[in-house]
Parts: C-alpha cells; sequence; structure tokens
C-alpha cells in the first residue's frame, strides 16, 4: 500500500493578506488530480501583524498540515520565523523571503520557489539565458528572488534599473554579501529613466502593473525578449516591447512555476506545468 492510500487527504493552506484573490487553491487542485493524490488547500486569511503569522503557522503544522504557501505581506515574516524555529533554502536566505513552508526534520523549513519559477518558465518559453545581457528593471521583493536563480541559469551581464537609483545599488551590494555565486558576477545599477542600449532580455519587477502608472523608458532601450512579472490584466509595459519587435510573456507562467515547485517540495509529485497551464488558462478565459 502506497504512502498516498494510506493518508488520502493531504492539507496545504496560501496565507496572505488581502487572499480572497488567489488562485493557488484551483492551481494545486489541479496539480493534486494530475498527481492522483486527494488534496484540501484553502486560503488562509490572517491579519497583518508577525505574532498572527506566527500562531497561523504553528496551529496549521500542528494539526498536521503537510505545506503553507506564503504571500504578501508575510514573505519576509515567514523568512524570519523559519530562521527562528528551523531552517531555510539557499534560495530563501538569498532571497530573504519564504513563500513555500513544510516540516523538514521535526522543523519548520522555508523555501523560496518564485525566482526558479520564473527561470523555469522562460526555459519552456524557449528563451535563450545562457550568457544574456539582462537588464532587471525593479529593486524590491520580487526583483531580490529572481537573481541568483538568473545567475545559476548562466546569464551574462546584470543591469539593475530603479526608480531609486540607491535601492538597486543597496540591492547589487546586500546580495553580493550574501552569495559567492552573486558576488562573482557583474552587476551594475542605474535610475529606471537612463536605462539605454540593447539587451537579451529585461525583466519587469517593478509593482506598476498594480497602480496602472507607466515606467519612463529611454526610446532607444530594446531587446529581443520581455517579461513581466505582473499577469491578469493588459500590461502597457509588454505592450512597449511588441511595437518593437519584442518576444513578451506576462507573469502568469511564473505563477504556475513556483507553484508546481512548492507542490513538487511537498509531495514528491513532478507536476505537468505546461498541461496545467494551459488547463488553468482554458478555465480563466
Ligand atoms: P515591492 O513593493 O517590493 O517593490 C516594488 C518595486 O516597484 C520597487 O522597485 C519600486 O521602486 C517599483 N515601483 C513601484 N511603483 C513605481 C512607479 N510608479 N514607478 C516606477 N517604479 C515603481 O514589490 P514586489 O517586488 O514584491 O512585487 C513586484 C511585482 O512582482 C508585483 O507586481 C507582483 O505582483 C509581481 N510578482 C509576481 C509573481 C508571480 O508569480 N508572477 C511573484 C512575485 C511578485 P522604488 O524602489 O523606487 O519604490
Amino acid at each position: 500500500m502506497t504512502q498516498d492510500t494510506l493518508n488520502p487527504t493531504q492539507h496545504f493552506i496560501v496565507i496572505g493578506n488581502p487572499i480572497a484573490h488567489s488562485k493557488s487553491p484551483a492551481i494545486h487542485q489541479l496539480f493534486a488530480s494530475q498527481s492522483g493524490l486527494t488534496i484540501s488547500y484553502q486560503r488562509q486569511y490572517c491579519p497583518d501583524d508577525a505574532q498572527s503569522f506566527q500562531a497561523v503557522v504553528e496551529a496549521f503544522f500542528n494539526g498536521g498540515g503537510v505545506g503553507a504557501n506564503v504571500t504578501v505581506p508575510f514573505k519576509q515574516v515567514a523568512y524570519a520565523q523559519c530562521q527562528a524555529q528551523g531552517s531555510l533554502s539557499e534560495h530563501a536566505k538569498v532571497a530573504g523571503a519564504v513563500n513555500t513552508i513544510l516540516i523538514k526534520d521535526s522543523a519548520l523549513y522555508g523555501d523560496n520557489t518564485d525566482g526558479q519559477g520564473l527561470v523555469n518558465h522562460m526555459i519552456r518559453l524557449g528563451w535563450p539565458l545562457t550568457d544574456a545581457r539582462v537588464a532587471i528593471i525593479g529593486a524590491g521583493g520580487a526583483a531580490r528572488g529572481v537573481i541568483l536563480p538568473l545567475i545559476e541559469a548562466g546569464i551574462g551581464a546584470l543591469t539593475l534599473a530603479n526608480r531609486t537609483e540607491s535601492r538597486a545599488q543597496d540591492l547589487a551590494s546586500e546580495l553580493s554579501a550574501a552569495s559567492s555565486v552573486i558576488n562573482n558576477h557583474k552587476i551594475t545599477s542605474c535610475e529606471t529613466s537612463k536605462l539605454t542600449g540593447d539587451f537579451d532580455l529585461i525583466i519587469n519587477a517593478t509593482s506598476i502593473g498594480l497602480t496602472g502608472d507607466t515606467l519612463p523608458l529611454c526610446a532607444d532601450l530594446t531587446s529581443g525578449y520581455v517579461y513581466d512579472m505582473m499577469y491578469g490584466r493588459e500590461l502597457p509595459f509588454l505592450q512597449h516591447f511588441v511595437a518593437r519587435g519584442a518576444q513578451v510573456s506576462n507573469g502568469f507562467g511564473m505563477l504556475i512555476g513556483q507553484a508546481a515547485l512548492s507542490f513538487e517540495r511537498w509531495t514528491g509529485h513532478t507536476v505537468d506545468v505546461d498541461g496545467a497551464t494551459t488547463a488553468l488558462q482554458a478555465s480563466a478565459n
């Protein structure tokens, strides 16, 4: 008898605030049906303070929960809790944020699958990453989480551009101090409006898609491939580069990719990410 039949329902949650919009339950239910597992995956609202978050995590895992995803605004709080009560993956340590929690050696273990989810999506798209000259626009949590996985994937020179240039500089210094892999890599920084020239890949890791603002982009800024981590609405950032001949993608595949890695860490089952993406896109239309 397999583990799956001995323990038919495995319990998962995604913790956030707000959380009602989360697509994670639908994504993970699809993975479970692909894998022949019976799971319960619930959205867990939590008041926006560290104490409440820690209480939710402890209650969930003490009650037999198998895995938790963590979303805005709790990724840094989750990092601190896993650091204090258990351990962290290398990607979580460098990102300074946790999006996936499980139990390992009887203690909390925090991982971060966001950056690898992005890289895996680009690989599925067939985008060339080896030695690619890459610009990331944005210097917040999302940018921080993707830099190590991109460098591990073999990219070349990396430019960090941000509205507040000092935050891009600080991010480059902090990550270089946190990881020898990043420290050995050439990273430059600039203000977004001064980002200029031709790149192989540009990634928008700002939150402008949430506010409807537009970025001040130089007229001669071009790239063969352009990715926006946002998804779920028209993205003027991508339209700007489509008009200049770029191949583009929004961040829906990254969302599925990070979820697939969480699911695989929790259950040991490999996900058919392309099949799941097609099914989820069809159900969203
Ligand atoms: P943060 O709040 O940490 O960072 C926001 C970034 O956007 C900063 O660099 C900020 O610049 C910049 N920014 C905000 N408003 C403007 C503006 N009006 N003009 C120029 N720059 C601006 O956010 P996150 O890093 O956590 O998230 C960024 C995006 O990534 C979000 O849209 C999020 O949805 C997406 N994301 C997608 C995922 C996926 O699975 N597809 C996973 C994780 C994130 P400054 O420093 O100057 O304030």
